[in-house]
């Protein structure tokens, strides 16, 4: 039980392990490597799409999102009724939970994931049971063939940036067909394969994309889900049910002009892909071991150093990155790929560090 637990808190959340987000500190700048967001700033036509907007917000925003949608259908090559905008993907996913898990439909997801999964399962009281990764830290898809329970998997996973193939993600897809399997695809622009165009072959996928990471949003809020047309209809019962303006107007409009500047996106992922190359590349050649990342991010460890002294020894040098505490990967940290310039920052400390370590 929370200790600043107010008398008037429900009991059904009174142990409710709330999501942690990474660090945002405001005493000091850091190069920020933490929470896997784009080093580039937004296009200067999204600045100028929100400027636009700004003038209106004494007005609601659009509750169907009708120019996001329409430029995202065209984008996708999917259909209008394929899809629904959130407030972020975080929000895609929780209406997932609430519009097709209870107690008799429960859901399964890997033990070493997106650490929401588990929070939206315990607020909404959902059982729900973690399958271990592999020990080179892969999701085994076969776990999940045939497993008779809803399904969530993010594709990259997170924090491991390692990814499933389209057809053993459709294995899942089509050995459960009395269950929602959702693919989180918030990494998948950088190097993964999307399901999206499964989505016209099965009834019970829904996949989840984001404007937070290749499209350099995450202050914004913007996600995105593709299903069949009866699950983006749950969704959207659930949706007019919270909140039917969860995407403000100024985001939808920069939602809009991000999708048009189509080159500026690709080119941002590219810079990140060559990035994580360099990166991964010179860690190697220090003696780390770096899983194969289709992310903007890289999972690594040392055997030179333990990897919360790491977390620690860079932070004191000015350099943020994501440490989790969990038995499997705490000797790992989660490096977001910034800049060229950020990730040389990042890899002088780390020098310095097995250095004066050493010495
Ligand atoms: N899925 C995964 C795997 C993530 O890492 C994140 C980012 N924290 C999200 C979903 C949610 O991102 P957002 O709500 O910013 O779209």
């Amino acid at each position: 039980m929370r200790e600043s637990m107010s008398k008037f808190f429900s009991e059904k959340f009174s142990s409710l392990t709330p999501y942690t987000p990474g660090e945002q500190p405001k005493e000091r700048k850091y190069v920020k490597l933490n929470t896997n967001e784009l080093p580039f700033a937004p296009h200067p036509s999204v600045l100028a799409a929100v400027q636009g907007e700004a003038g209106k917000l004494q007005l609601y925003s659009d509750p169907e999102n009708s120019r996001l949608i329409e430029m995202a259908a065209k984008t996708w090559g999917v259909k209008k009724t394929q899809l629904v905008a959130t407030n972020g993907s975080d929000e895609i996913l929780q209406f997932a939970f609430m519009a097709f898990c209870d107690k008799d439909h429960p859901i399964v997801f890997p033990d070493i994931s997106y650490g929401f999964y588990e929070v939206f399962a315990q607020l909404h009281g959902i059982p729900y049971e973690k399958i271990p990764l592999r020990e080179d830290f892969s999701v085994d898809y076969r776990d999940y063939v045939g497993v008779g329970k809803n399904v969530v998997i993010a594709n990259p996973n997170a924090p491991t940036g390692l990814c499933l193939s389209v057809a053993e993600v459709e294995e899942i897809v089509k050995s459960n067909p009395d269950n929602v399997v959702v693919i989180d695809e918030a990494y998948v622009d950088f190097g993964g394969e999307s399901c999206v165009p499964l989505i016209d072959k099965y009834d019970n996928l829904l996949v989840t994309q984001t404007f937070s990471k290749s499209r350099g949003l995450a202050g914004a809020r913007l996600g995105l889900g593709f299903a069949c047309e009866a699950l983006i209809a749950d969704i959207q019962t659930i949706r007019y049910s919270t909140n039917p303006y969860n995407v403000n107007r100024m985001t939808e409009a920069a939602g809009v002009a991000a999708l048009e500047e189509s080159d500026y996106f690709v080119n941002n992922v590219k810079s990140i892909m060559e990035t994580r190359a360099y990166v991964k590349e010179t860690l190697e050649s220090w003696g780390f071991t770096v899983l194969d990342s289709k992310t903007n991010f890289l999972f690594a460890k040392t055997d030179e150093i333990d990897g919360g002294e790491l977390y620690l020894k860079l932070k004191e040098r000015g350099v943020l990155v994501r440490h989790f505490t969990g038995e499997r990967i705490k000797q790992f940290n989660r490096i977001t790929i910034g800049s060229k310039e950020e990730m040389d920052i990042f890899l002088t400390a780390v020098k310095d560090i097995l250095k004066e370590k050493k010495s």
